[in-house]
């Protein structure tokens, strides 16, 4: 009998850290090295993108004292106690809320600190390729201490397999925290405090390089940079919610999470701002009241169905969605789910709304480049991956009532057409 050859493995840990770790490293390379193009050009400057990159002590110093900062903030400022979604074992965790003062804390220091003349913001931006591997670097370490940690002090559901890049890039432990169980959470602070905050600042940052270079802040970065702190104060604002979303409930803190939260997010997404300090300068105001109003209309629907569901599974017989009683199905996995407001329309509209804040961000620095594009691009497939998936896992725990579910909804994220 012919001898079954094992099934091989791609290494997908490995690939998704080379990729990633590229993507981030190439669009700042095509922002200020290539002319903003997507194809390599003769005029791109490799040399000089090499050069920028070199990490220093400095840049390493800069961002260790900004992760130590939003960590003394997350620990001493006052915060209220919420209680996450209940464990396998149906225990909770409790965790700080504290992220609404620790944003305008930092911001009230960074900006006092550049009035005074103490923080040269701009320097960020004359040091970004340092900063970027600087990050990275912390990020990659960080990594691999979770790695550890979790492994050796998983303090609930983990899971260590006998592969080092897996256990590396998905992580050990749903819920790692120093000490375990009732210390700090380094997924709840990852996921939003030094890498969404950071990312407000980077914009500043951009807005203070431009001041220098033209001594006015213009109001194509005025937008974005409304936008995208509007979008972040409203991740603090409704901190608590961010509980029950798929990253704190189901995935484990590996690499995937943690340069997601520290290096993609912050250094990629300030990108728009990062473009407008030199390019379309001089939009029509018109044209700004669209993309403003495009944004609006991204809120409302993200918003309103993340609150839908938040306040329908807080309390279902009471809950009332656009003024009438909420419509629902009994499933036999003894959990109710939600068939009117947004949740009738499409089963996850949520990530539609969420998209056109997204794509607001690349409306905001014009059509000269498609490097600020990226996020809404790349959110795109994250959100039709994620809804998949999501429908997946929902198909598992609903069984034959999620099937029942999707024929009420047919729509996954745009009513009508997707
Ligand atoms: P959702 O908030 O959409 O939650 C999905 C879960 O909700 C399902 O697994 C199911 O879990 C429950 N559910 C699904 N349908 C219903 C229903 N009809 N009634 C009641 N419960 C239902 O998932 P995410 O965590 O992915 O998204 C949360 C938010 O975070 C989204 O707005 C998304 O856009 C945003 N996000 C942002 C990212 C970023 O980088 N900016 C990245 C990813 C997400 P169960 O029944 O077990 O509760």
């Amino acid at each position: 009998m012919a001898e079954k050859t094992p099934r091989r493995r791609l290494p997908v840990a490995q690939m998704n850290i080379v990729i990633m770790t590229f993507v981030v490293y190439y669009l700042f390379f095509a922002i200020q090295f290539n002319s903003g193009g997507l194809i390599p050009s003769s005029a791109g400057d490799l040399g000089g993108f090499a050069q920028a990159i070199v990490p220093t002590a400095t840049a390493l110093g800069v961002y260790v004292a900004w992760f130590v900062f939003q960590v003394l903030l997350e620990r001493l400022l006052p915060a209220s106690i919420a209680e996450g979604t209940p464990l396998a074992d149906g225990s909770r965790l409790s965790y700080r809320i504290n992220g609404l003062a620790a944003m305008i804390t930092s911001l009230v220091v960074v900006g006092t600190g550049y009035f005074m003349g103490w923080l040269p913001m701009a320097w960020v931006y004359h040091h970004f390729g340092a900063m970027l591997t600087s990050v990275t670097l912390f990020a990659f370490a960080l990594a691999w201490f979770i790695m550890w940690w979790g492994a050796n002090n998983p303090g609930g559901p983990g899971k260590v397999g006998p592969s080092f890049f897996r256990n590396y890039f998905y992580g050990t432990a749903l819920n790692p925290r120093t000490p375990p169980v009732t210390g700090f959470d380094w997924k709840f602070f990852c996921e939003c405090r030094p890498g969404l905050i950071g990312w407000v600042v980077l914009d500043l940052c951009m807005a203070a390089a431009q001041y220098e270079k033209y001594g006015e802040v213009s109001i194509s970065m005025w937008t974005v940079i409304a936008i995208q702190t509007a979008y972040v104060l409203n991740n603090f604002w409704n901190e608590a919610w961010l509980l029950t979303t798929i990253d704190i409930q189901q995935e484990r803190f590996g690499w995937m999470l943690v340069f997601g939260d520290l290096v993609l997010v912050p250094m990629t997404y300030c990108l728009q701002a990062y473009w407008l300090i030199d390019h379309f300068r001089d939009p029509s105001p018109i044209y700004i009241a669209g993309v403003i109003a495009f944004a609006a209309m991204g809120y409302t629907i993200f918003m309103g169905a993340n609150l839908q569901k938040a306040r329908f599974k807080r309390d279902s017989d009471n809950c009332t969605i656009w003024g009438k009683p909420a419509e629902f199905m009994d499933t036999a996995r003894g959990t109710r789910l939600l068939l009117s407001g947004y949740w009738g329309k499409a089963r996850h509209m949520n990530y539609l709304g969420d998209w056109m804040i997204a794509l607001s961000f690349g409306l905001s620095a014009g059509f000269g480049s498609i490097i600020p594009y990226f996020y809404p691009i790349w959110f795109a497939l994250l959100l039709i991956t994620r809804e998949k998936r999501d429908d997946r896992w929902c198909a598992k725990k609903y069984g034959d009532d999620w099937q029942r579910y999707r024929e009420q909804v047919p729509w996954r994220i745009i009513p009508g057409l997707y």
